[in-house]
């Protein structure tokens, strides 16, 4: 969206900064070391001409570079590395120096404001002004806006009750068939495992693998091998099967889990990394984190892109609209775009 042409405001969930799915963690030591993690999307591909171009722009700015690095498979049948890339199929772009950066780039743009650490409870239409009013989950009014862009499901996910005991946002009855197509969305969830070595996983013969024959772990990624990383120590990031996660829930319950749950989980994830036979040392530093939602099980809007109520301008993109991965999500989010600038001139 030109920015030149609204007063955008991002407003982003309860979290410190931008990146949703495609964060960076970062995470400090008992010794005070601080280490950095890209805890959710690792890199991506893009094919969609629209977005190739986009990123192209992103990577003469310096956002985003390939990551060419080798990667391959590891089959716990044989317990042998297999398939080994040499020429990777497709590109694999990561966010420099965080998978963050791109979100952030964007949030710094002239005529974009951007509040974090604030969660919108709810969202309503006023009828009269034509306005949407937004109110934070500690009921603050967060001000009204002409225009809103949803870019979470959970807008109107009953599932959102389950984890916080809140209502969704968005009331049901207000966008009856929007919400029809919302309600009840598939996903699937999936633990990432964080590791700091103090030397390098030198038997490992690539910087990312996938796992086969697992029930445990998906895969795995060497984070600090990615452009623009600090190497003062070697971190890796392991995923474990959604089987496994889906397991992990049904014990403990959407809720947020507890530290007894995550020790488990990094501990489970770890055996498994070190029973591939290669050379694993103990980690200084072993964190799992929960994605409960990390990757949606349909696509809603592969023709539209994203959905979209004119009369109350309100979009609502995201990985689920079109493809569960970061192209996914661009490919709606400029879709919900291009809807509202076609309507800037005649409405706001
Ligand atoms: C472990 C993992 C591995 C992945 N691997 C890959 C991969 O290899 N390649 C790939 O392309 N993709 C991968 N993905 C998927 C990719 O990260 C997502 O498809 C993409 O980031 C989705 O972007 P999005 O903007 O649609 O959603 P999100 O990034 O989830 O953004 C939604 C935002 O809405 C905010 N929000 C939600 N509710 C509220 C509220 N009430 N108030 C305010 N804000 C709210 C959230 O905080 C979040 O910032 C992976 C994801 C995970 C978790």
């Amino acid at each position: 969206m030109s920015s030149t042409a609204f007063k955008v405001a991002v407003l982003g969930g309860g979290t410190r900064g931008p990146g949703g799915r495609m964060s960076q963690r970062r995470e400090k030591t008992e010794d005070g070391k601080e280490l950095h993690f890209d805890h959710g999307a690792p890199f991506f591909s893009v094919s969609n001409p629209e977005v190739v171009r986009l990123v192209h722009e992103w990577e003469s700015r310096g956002l985003v570079a390939e990551w060419k690095e080798k990667f391959g498979s590891f089959d716990f049948q044989t317990l042998k590395f297999d398939s080994i890339e040499q020429e990777g199929l497709s590109k694999r772009f990561v966010g420099v120096p965080g998978m963050n950066s791109i979100c952030k780039a964007l949030c710094n743009e002239s005529g974009v404001e951007s509040k974090f650490g604030v969660g919108i409870g709810r969202v309503e239409w006023l009828d009269d002004e034509k306005l949407w009013s937004l109110i934070g989950v500690d009921g603050q009014n967060l001000g009204q806006f002409k225009g809103l862009v949803a870019s979470d499901k959970n807008i109107v996910s009953t599932r959102v009750a389950e984890v916080t005991g809140r209502v969704p946002p968005l009331d049901l009855k207000l966008l009856p068939e929007l919400s029809e197509k919302l309600h009840n969305l598939p996903v699937r969830p999936c633990f990432a495992v964080m590791l700091a070595f103090a030397e390098p996983l030198s038997t490992i013969p690539v910087k990312g693998f996938s796992i086969k024959n697992s029930k445990v772990l998906s895969w795995a990624y060497c984070d600090s091998s990615k452009p623009g990383r600090s190497t003062t120590s070697e971190r890796w990031v392991l995923h474990s099967t959604a089987e496994y996660a889906e397991n992990i829930i049904a014990q403990t319950g959407l809720k947020k889990p507890s530290d007894i749950t995550l020790n488990k989980v990094a501990e489970e994830l770890f055996q498994e990394f070190q029973s591939t036979g290669a050379n694993v040392s103990q980690p200084f530093f072993k964190k799992a984190h929960r994605w409960g939602s990390a990757f949606p099980a349909a696509s809603i809007a592969q023709e539209e892109k994203c959905l979209w109520d004119r009369n109350k301008r309100l979009a609502i993109c995201g990985d689920f609209c079109v493809s569960p991965n970061v192209e996914g999500a661009i490919d709606s989010g400029l879709a919900a775009a291009l809807r509202l600038r076609d309507i800037s001139s005649s409405c706001l």
